[in-house]
């Protein structure tokens, strides 16, 4: 069976063609520009294809309720012409099929479930710590979403005291993306986030912020897994500094083995590398199947 995929992201737009099985068979992507533009190249490259539904994973924030007059928008994003686009009403001009439409996060969550590092489990969570931070979770098999969807990249956490950067976030300075993300990383320090040695002190500040967040989300949600991907993740020394921290402020309070004795297998790198976000789109295709 032949599924399509789309990730949605505010800089650029993967679409690909994939299988039940999570395997990406043809890919290809551009730039992010206007909704016509590219809505454009996404229409083209799908047409004449013979998949049986399309899933987007979308940058947000978005719409993700079926029963809203808005399903399928983005909707408040400050980007310039994407706010209040209904980006799946383009996609069902062209296409008749089913659709699922979420969080890119949401549907990296859903995907590592499926096919990735938590596979065989019911819960898990999908942290990306890149030009944003934006985290998805299942629970249960489902994405979860409310009111709109959580926005669990702009948690407010405790600062380091001898932190003095006033932080990146347009809506609340510092807020954990706005003291976390790679642009406030490289703002606090004047270089990119890649140039910094990987014994710099960045790197203990980033993985404090980072496990503040995580402790939070384990004892609001309580994941059986938690992902972290995105470009600042690409800095592998992050992950065991994350660990202990995480580890320090839970203080043993949640008394489970994945977290006293297994930390090392229950925060971890996306399972399926670089291709979380398309395949979770994958699956997010695979789900409106189901219903
Ligand atoms: P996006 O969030 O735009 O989808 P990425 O996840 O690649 O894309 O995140 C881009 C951000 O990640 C940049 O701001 C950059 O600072 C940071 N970044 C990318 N690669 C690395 C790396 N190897 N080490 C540290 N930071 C990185
Ligand atoms: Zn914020």
């Amino acid at each position: 069976m032949l599924l399509g995929a789309i990730e949605a992201g505010g800089t650029k737009f993967v679409c690909a063609i994939g299988d039940e099985n999570g395997g990406v068979r043809e890919r290809v992507s551009f730039p992010t520009t206007t909704p016509k533009e590219t809505l454009g190249k996404v229409v083209n490259f799908f047409k004449g294809k013979d998949i049986e539904a399309l899933g987007v994973g979308s940058f947000g924030p978005i719409d993700p309720n079926i029963n809203s007059k808005n399903y399928g928008y983005i909707t408040t994003t400050p980007k310039p012409h994407w706010g209040n686009y209904d980006i799946l009403g383009e996609l069902k001009k062209h296409f008749k099929l089913p659709m699922g439409f979420d969080t890119d996060v949401n549907g990296a969550a859903l995907g590592e479930l499926k096919w990735g590092a938590a596979k065989n489990l019911k819960s898990a969570m999908y942290i990306t710590v890149g030009t944003g931070v934006g985290a998805g979770a299942v629970v249960e098999g489902n994405m979860i979403h409310g009111l709109l969807h959580p926005e669990m990249g702009h948690i407010l956490i405790r600062r380091d005291p001898s932190d003095e950067y006033k932080g990146k976030c347009p809506f609340h300075s510092d807020c954990l993306e706005g003291l976390a993300s790679g642009p406030a990383i490289e703002e606090r320090w004047g270089k990119k986030a890649y140039e910094l040695p990987k014994d710099h002190e960045a790197w203990d500040l980033e993985a404090y912020y980072l496990a503040q967040a995580l402790a939070n989300y384990i004892l609001i949600i309580s994941p059986e897994k938690i992902i972290l991907g995105g470009g600042v993740m690409k800095q592998n020394q992050l992950f065991p500094k994350i660990r202990k921290n995480v580890k320090k402020i839970l203080n043993g309070y949640i008394s489970k083995k994945e977290v006293l004795e297994g930390i090392d297998d229950y925060i971890v790198s996306p399972g399926l590398e670089d291709n979380a976000g398309i395949c979770g789109a994958l699956a997010l295709a695979l789900k409106s199947l189901e219903k």
